[in-house]
């Protein structure tokens, strides 16, 4: 164990990729990159990390933030309550710790949208504290190099991998040390054909003596997506389109959107946009051109979402399933805080190549 925590310590000092909060100390900004990075990649995140912290430099600048521009800066990572979240705990923070984020993980993980991930990560990287992490790449450095041969979603699979991942913690430089693990898994011990020849601990690792690397770890099988067919209208009054706001709780929650909702099993997409501005709003539309679709693949969900553009008189709105609204220029829709779905709805309306039919 001490050779192989070595050995990962300095194939990480001579191998690992430069990236921005590797340079820095504050945990603050460790902490967001941290929120950044669960299910999103290195390159998408550096540009968002940046412009975030040059907006939100601190954590008394994020806990006093107005929502809209907390979710503005978060547009396109998905999974806003992460957005939400890092909101929430920074004002917990501000409020009950004097605006410093807490050093140790059993603290952190009090606060909102931290896990025991996320914790170990800040804990052992921005305080030195010999806390593990466990994400999909140390998972799967770990159930090979250890020869752990169980579907690692079991939960007691996981806690076996979070043992053996604070054992290797519990020593010098623990956040360097669970940084390698997570490299490891990130460049050279990859899903599907791990380089083994240049990994560090290959001298220990019961996978690569017995060949079976690449079929470890073992994963249950994951169901299948769900197909969706959805509708959503540019519904324009007087020259002024309509924008609902999400909830603030449940997929893409706070989000603006255009009005609209799924289609009922057998409608056709025409008929489904009628009843559904009906429901969502009080809309009773006019005319409606179909502008196209757009195809857009959420965690449990493949979405293949009908877009119109649609004229009405009707003045008073009555939401259900939406918390606020506004009227506004077209055009203007695209600078309220939206998902990446209604980005691509939004793109079709403004493309100059868009064909309305009726
Ligand atoms: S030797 Fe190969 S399979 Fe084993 S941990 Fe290293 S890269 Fe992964």
């Amino acid at each position: 164990m001490k050779l192989a925590r070595k050995r990962l310590l300095n194939w990480y000092r001579a191998n690992k990729r430069a990236m921005p909060w590797r340079e820095t100390r504050d945990p603050y900004a460790i902490w967001i990159s941290e929120a950044m990075l669960q299910q999103t990649r290195v390159e998408t995140v550096i540009p968002y990390w940046e412009r975030f912290l040059s907006r939100f430099p601190d954590v008394h600048a994020l806990a006093t933030a107005d929502i809209d521009d907390v979710l503005g800066a978060w547009a396109g990572l998905g999974y806003y309550s992460r957005a939400r979240n890092l909101q929430a705990a920074a004002r917990a923070i501000d409020r009950d710790h004097g605006g410093v984020l807490p050093d140790d993980a059993e603290t952190l993980q009090t606060l909102p949208g931290i896990g025991r991930y996320t914790a170990g990560a800040v804990a052992s990287i921005a305080f030195d504290r010999p806390e593990p992490v466990l994400d999909g790449n140390v998972k799967r450095v770990l159930a090979r190099w250890l020869g752990i041969r169980e579907d690692v979603g079991r939960p007691a699979t996981v806690e076996r991998l979070w043992e053996e991942a604070g054992a290797l913690a519990r020593g010098p430089h623990p956040g360097d040390l669970n940084q390698a693990l997570m490299e490891l898994g990130a460049t050279v011990c990859t899903p599907r054909a791990p380089r083994c020849e240049g990994c560090p601990v290959s001298q220990f690792c019961d996978a690569r003596a017995k060949g079976d690397a690449h079929s470890l770890p073992i994963k249950a099988r994951k169901k299948a997506a769900r197909k969706v067919e959805a509708v959503a209208a540019l519904v324009v009054r007087r020259g002024k389109a309509l924008a609902v706001r999400r909830p603030s709780r449940g997929l893409l929650g706070g989000l603006w959107d255009l009005p609209g909702g799924d289609l009922a099993a057998g409608e056709t997409p025409r008929a489904g946009l009628r009843r559904a501005l009906r429901e969502c709003a009080g809309l009773e539309i006019s005319r409606a051109s179909s502008i196209g679709t757009v195809e857009h693949v959420f965690t449990h969900r493949r979405l293949t979402l009908h877009v119109y553009r649609a004229n009405t008189s009707t003045d008073r709105i009555r939401l259900a399933g939406f918390e606020g609204h506004r009227w506004l220029a077209p055009r203007a829709i695209s600078s309220l805080p939206h998902a990446s779905v209604t980005a691509k709805a939004l793109e079709l309306l403004v493309a100059p190549t868009a064909q309305p039919s009726n």
